[in-house]
């Protein structure tokens, strides 16, 4: 059994998070659904850049000493800080001795996983509800949340607020709400993303009507997707924000496959021309067809979040791409951006530059 812990989305902190501070309540988890699937060995393979969350699970593997007789082994990986690594098949291929990238499916790891065995891959935010579960029971996990979606999520919270961080949720909550938690925010705002950098803008002026659920989120094309809420504040020009994470989906691409080899690099430079301004209608088209032509074309899902980005970015930001079109750069393109961008050997994310 393997605990995915690659997170490699640059907005996201809550795997390193919950690891570093409660490891053994995902621990426990593990265990539990090792032994659900007759698993004999667990691997958690985790992000390379998480110091914290390496310290706080080697520790808690210290304190639980040598596994009982039939209790499966757990053994920490590292994974490299990228991406795609945290992909399934990317993650089952790394920890069974290739590199970190997506393989195609079928076979799906619970058919041929690490090392050719049938693996069940488990998120460490759903092993450690799986372990409060157990303790508490099924309709004490069903007291929060919705009937479609019951429980709690974390969600990891960016941006011009007071207190930015990871956040415990109640499936179900007014975005507001996540936002009264941080204390506000700091600027207003133009924009929110939600789901990560393969997620979907909505528009500030809508925030008042989303809750999150990922059936309230549905109407705005948008899923919780890997917990992420990423604030843009109106200083901020979407665009060049735009055409920065466009760039970076771009160099993810683990190379293996052309739509996603060409067309995120074809993407690209394509928001890199709406930028710059100029006659932008072809520019657009162009920019709709190729999101279409990447979508569902890979053997991961990355060209198809690189599409759903593009073209929610397309509907909200019309106004500001008219402004591009008519005056070619902004003032604020040349601002520092506002987005996280990966870390390096940091624990902390930083604004892409
Ligand atoms: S779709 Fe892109 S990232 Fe995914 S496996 Fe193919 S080349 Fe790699």
């Amino acid at each position: 059994m393997v605990v995915n812990a690659a997170e490699g989305e640059p907005a996201s902190s809550k795997d390193r998070t919950l690891l570093q501070s409660l490891p053994h309540l995902v621990l426990d988890g593990a265990q539990l659904a090792a032994a659900a699937v007759g698993a004999h060995e667990i691997l958690l393979g985790l992000c390379e850049s998480a110091p914290g969350a390496h310290a706080g699970t080697a520790r808690a593997l210290a304190e639980r000493g040598r596994p009982r007789r039939g209790e499966p082994s757990i053994e920490l990986a590292a994974v490299p800080n990228r991406y795609v690594a945290g992909q399934e098949s990317a993650l089952v291929n790394h920890l069974g001795g290739g590199p970190a990238l997506p393989t195609f499916t079928p076979p799906r790891p619970f058919e041929r996983g690490v090392r050719g065995r049938p693996t069940l891959v488990c998120n460490v935010e759903t092993l450690a509800h799986l372990a409060l579960i157990a303790r508490h029971g099924s309709a004490w996990f069903r007291e929060l949340g919705t009937a479609d979606q019951p429980g709690s999520a974390l969600i990891t919270l960016s941006g011009p607020v007071a207190y930015p961080g990871v956040y415990e949720i109640e499936h179900g909550s007014p975005l507001t709400a996540l936002l009264d938690a941080a204390e506000g925010t700091t600027t207003p705002l133009r924009a929110v993303l939600l789901g990560g950098y393969a997620g979907t803008w909505i528009d500030a002026g809508m925030l008042r009507g989303v809750a999150l659920s990922d059936a309230h989120l549905a109407p705005h094309g948008a899923t919780l997707g890997a917990g992420v809420v990423v604030l843009l504040s109106n200083e901020a020009c979407p665009i060049a924000e735009l055409a920065r994470i466009t760039r970076w989906l771009a160099a993810q691409s683990a190379r293996q496959c052309g739509p996603c080899v060409f067309g995120l690099d074809a993407i690209a430079t394509t928001v890199e021309q709406l930028v710059l301004g100029g006659s932008q209608a072809h520019v657009q088209r162009r920019l709709a067809s190729l999101a279409g032509l990447v979508n569902r074309r890979g053997a991961c899902s990355h060209p198809d979040g690189a599409a759903r980005l593009v073209a929610s970015a397309l509907d909200v930001f019309a106004e500001e791409l008219a402004d591009h079109a008519r005056h070619g750069p902004c003032a604020a393109c040349a601002r520092p951006s506002e987005l996280p961008r990966p870390r390096a050997s940091a624990e902390r994310s930083a604004p892409i530059g």
